[in-house]
């Protein structure tokens, strides 16, 4: 969404009706200074405010967010752009999602560090304390691998490296296969053999 587009945009239909700022305002029972800062791009129009804008301007809604007037022959583009941009913000997520996999994934084997150490080098604790160590420790382990796990089966794709195919799999599979890195072996729907499947961001 372009705010410096939409506001000439509004400027123009604004003038088109043969309107000033002050009339416009009058007509919304706002202040001129609410116009003038759409105009120039400072603010979007209150979303209340947006059916009785596009109204007095003649204009769509789907008009108003595109910052023009959406004909047949612009229709494809403008709803081309905004699946693009929408791709976009998913896929910024899903390599945010990846990052925090990482994120998750250290501490976890840090843990599990401290309590083979704790276990193996502490020689006057009691019994009860290493056997609390070991159930606390062993707790956090995996709610850190399911966390880890969930993200890396929601975020992106698994791409099977037999036939290209892509897809999301159920977190139960993804669990259960074998891996090295990212890459684990799945059982691809699509060519139906159980292969070699990357960790992909778009399809
Ligand atoms: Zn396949």
């Amino acid at each position: 969404m372009d705010q410096i587009m939409i506001g000439k945009f509004i400027a123009a239909c604004r003038k088109e009706k043969k309107l000033t700022q002050a009339q416009l305002a009058e007509k919304l029972g706002i202040t001129d200074r609410a116009v003038s800062k759409w105009e120039t791009g400072k603010c979007m129009p209150d979303a209340s405010l947006m059916p009785e804008l596009c109204e007095l301007l003649g204009i769509s809604i789907n008009d108003l967010f595109n910052g023009r007037r959406v004909t047949m022959e612009n229709y494809k583009e403008a709803a081309e752009a905004a699946m693009l941009q929408l791709k976009e913000s998913e896929e910024k997520k899903n390599r945010l999602l990846l990052d925090m996999e990482i994120g998750i994934g250290i501490p976890s084997v840090i843990t599990l560090l401290e309590l083979i150490v704790v276990v193996a080098y502490t020689a006057e604790v009691s019994v009860f304390f290493r056997v609390m160590v070991i159930v606390v420790g062993l707790l956090q382990f995996c709610m850190y691998v399911y966390y880890a796990i969930r993200i890396e089966t929601d975020a992106g794709y698994y791409k099977c490296k037999k036939c290209g195919h892509a897809y999301v799999p159920e977190f139960k599979d993804v669990f259960w296969a074998q891996h090295i890195g990212r890459d684990r072996k799945l059982h691809c729907p699509c060519c139906n053999k159980k292969t070699w499947h990357k960790k992909v961001i778009t399809k």
